[in-house]
């Protein structure tokens, strides 16, 4: 079948692709059939300190290829991904769970990172700044870090490795890539694409097995100059806490607990849909997605109508399935997870409007669920959700609804359905957000910088900025000119 073109049951390292020392391997399982689909090997510690070596040895030849031999590499990856889209697809929605047409989205997106990152390269440029002195000459000029550690997570397991590996390759750094335990095969796969574009032995290696092995050895090591990682925020302030001991650079992609304001002057079908693609998406688990919908009081009844209207009409299937809309959580603790949210909610007076249980498939399928009357001492007004469940929350003022959307320590996205411009800028100043919706609930985009604020993260990721943050900046004082 097609997904298995580029399905690897083996990492890839200095070259090759090999299994863990201790020949052990981990089943990788689909979780919309619960079924295994291969495995993939158990390295640890010794084989990450191999594909650190490797990445190191083969990066001065790397970063001394012509800007053009890196673009064309980046060419030849995208079109590999393009080509491909489909049977990379199929094999991202078996092993995590996406219905097929989020995937078939996913693959599109990583490539469009490629191609931007290929583009962006071309005008990474310094700077020539006056100097204060006659005689002397100051320049500034930009050169790839050296060795990057990347640790990726389940729910984007491909497009979050191409906004890191597209950037690093596009400067020169070489890769030593973790992706995630659940959903290795896209993480393997840009192996085996980078292979096959022609990148040299050593500069793309990947590796499955012990998060905490992989990743001690790659945070350990001296030469790994950065490391870029997304996940949750408890891993990332750890992952932050090992870079002192080498002084990495870090760029950190964490949680989120995105406020979605809909005010009195918004469109409600605009405001619906909106809401609908920020909060069910990849079923609730993106660091994204809506998790507290804050609806003014004016419009909130013909709101929650016809959000309960359309998050009834979801189709919920396996993803392979044509026209599914959710697919399967990612596992049982996930859905345990969104039914104690529904358990603290409710017992704290909230409503489930729709939905509020597993769903008639069985295993991780879980019904799309909406509460009303939620309040900020429930539990998914400060944690996480990340599952198919929209709380609904009514506000009087626009000064009530800041002062609730920035009461979390999280940062990342948040969304504001409005028809005022005024507002809309009082809005850009006052949430503490490091990206803003405004009438859209879809807003990654290669050409804008990804990231949060607070304790969501550090660095960017897309953008001219996520080119930035794989390049160390020299300055040259030249005298006597
Ligand atoms: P989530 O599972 O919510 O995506 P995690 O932070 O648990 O977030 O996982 C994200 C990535 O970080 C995964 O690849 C995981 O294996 C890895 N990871 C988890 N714990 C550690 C750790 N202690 N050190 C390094 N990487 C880790």
């Amino acid at each position: 079948m097609s997904f298995e073109t580029y399905m690897r049951q083996a990492n890839l390292i200095a070259g090759e692709w090999v299994g863990a020392d201790s020949g052990k391997t981990i089943d990788v399982t689909n979780p919309a059939t619960g079924d295994v689909i291969g495995t993939v090997p158990a390295c640890g510690t010794a084989e990450t300190e191999r594909a650190i070596a490797a990445a190191h040895g083969a990066y001065a030849d790397y970063a001394a290829t012509s800007l053009m031999d890196r673009v064309g590499l980046l060419w030849k990856l995208h079109d590999a991904l393009m080509d491909n889209q489909k049977s990379l697809a199929e094999l991202l929605t078996i092993e995590m769970g996406k219905p097929l047409a989020e995937a078939m989205g996913e693959i599109a997106i990583g490539a469009q990172y490629v191609r931007w990152f290929a583009e962006e390269a071309r005008r990474a440029k310094g700077e020539i700044v006056p100097a204060g002195v006659n005689g002397r000459r100051i320049l500034v000029t930009k050169h790839p870090v050296g060795v990057v550690g990347m640790i990726t997570p389940w729910n984007f397991p491909s497009s979050m490795l191409a906004r890191k590996i597209a950037p690093a390759l596009a400067v020169g750094c070489t890769v030593v890539a973790k992706p995630a335990t659940a959903t290795p095969y896209s993480g393997l796969a840009w192996g085996a694409l980078a292979q096959e574009a022609g990148y040299p032995a050593g500069v793309v290696n990947v590796l499955t097995g012990s998060a905490r092995a992989i990743g001690g050895a790659i945070m350990d090591s001296p030469v790994v100059r950065k490391v870029t990682f997304t996940g949750s925020t408890e891993v990332g302030k750890e992952l932050i806490r090992q870079s002192a001991d080498t002084v990495k650079k870090v760029s950190m992609e964490l949680g989120g607990n995105a406020p979605f304001l809909v005010f009195d002057d918004a469109d409600i079908d605009a405001a619906v849909q909106g809401a609908m693609v920020s909060k069910f998406r990849n079923a609730g688990q993106t660091c994204v997605c809506a998790n507290r919908i804050y609806v003014q009081a004016g419009i909130h009844d013909a709101f929650v109508a016809k959000l309960v209207e359309a998050t009834e009409a979801m189709k919920v299937g396996n993803g392979l399935e044509p026209g599914v809309e959710q697919g399967p959580m990612i596992d049982m603790d996930a859905v345990e997870k969104v039914e104690e949210f529904i358990a603290d909610a409710t017992s704290q007076g909230g409503t489930i409007a729709t939905g509020g249980a597993r769903h008639g498939n069985g295993g991780t399928y879980f019904t799309p669920t909406v509460v009303t009357g939620a309040t900020q001492s429930m539990k998914f007004a400060t944690e996480e959700i990340f599952g198919p469940l929209a709380p609904v929350f009514k506000f009087d003022t626009e000064e009530e609804a800041i002062a609730m959307a920035n009461a979390t320590e999280y940062g990342l996205a948040c969304y504001a359905y409005t028809r005022d411009l005024a507002r809309t800028f009082r809005l850009n100043t006052a949430l503490q957000y490091g990206m803003i919706g405004v009438n859209s609930g879809l807003i990654t985009t290669v050409e804008a910088p990804f990231g949060g604020v607070k304790e969501s993260g550090l660095g960017k990721e897309g953008g001219s900025q996520g080119l930035e943050d794989y390049m160390d900046t020299k300055y040259v004082c030249i005298d006597g000119v």
